[in-house]
């Protein structure tokens, strides 16, 4: 089987970083808050303060290799996924305005979490193109959007929602989705052959 695996908000656990960096230079949101939507319209945050985050992001060489691994991530799961099927883990991630790729970043972290010694991750914000070359029998993404265009894309492709605080509204099953609790659930559908 060929898998596609997104990375934020489904194997690590960017919004809490993200909302720790707003929280630093805007003193706002709380702690702990997450974003009802996928413009994170409950922030408090205008448009530029929200670019100003990104700014802080990508001026740091870092970022992407020290995020957390999000709940629900068993290590022992991804790594039989890795050896059983082919994996590959598209990501809408930016790169750093120094240090290494995003994409390099991300393997990096994939590595040292998960002991996976050469992820196959590609950064790109428009995942399409990309699934029709890969054409992945699974796939799993948080956001809505990535989930249908991957749909029409590869309509035999089961496409997964993992759920998230910003996609609770989104109707997944009646646009064809199958919504997930997190990665373990969708790792445990494809190993155990449900
Ligand atoms: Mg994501």
């Amino acid at each position: 089987m060929i898998i596609g695996i997104d990375l934020d908000d489904v194997l690590a656990d960017f919004i809490s970083e993200f909302t720790a960096l707003a929280y630093k230079r805007f003193g706002r949101p709380e702690p702990g808050t997450l974003p009802v939507d996928w413009e994170w319209s409950n922030f408090g945050l205008s448009k530029d303060e929200q670019s100003a985050v990104w700014g802080d992001i990508k001026s740091d060489p870092y970022f992407w290799q020290m995020l957390s691994v999000e709940e629900g991530v068993s290590a022992r799961l991804l790594a039989e996924l890795e050896q059983k099927h082919t994996v590959y883990y598209p990501t809408a991630r930016v790169d750093a305005n120094l240090g290494a790729s995003a994409a390099k970043q991300s393997a990096y972290w994939l590595r040292k979490k998960f002991g996976i010694q050469f992820p196959a991750v590609f950064a790109t914000y428009d995942k399409k193109p990309m699934a029709l070359a890969l054409k992945y029998d699974y796939f799993i993404d948080d956001r809505p959007k990535n989930c249908l265009d991957i749909q029409s894309a590869l309509p035999n492709c089961k496409v997964y929602l993992k759920d998230s605080s910003h996609n609770a509204a989104f109707d997944a099953e009646a646009n064809g989705l199958t919504r997930v609790r997190d990665f373990d659930e969708f790792a445990k559908i494809i190993l155990e052959g449900k």
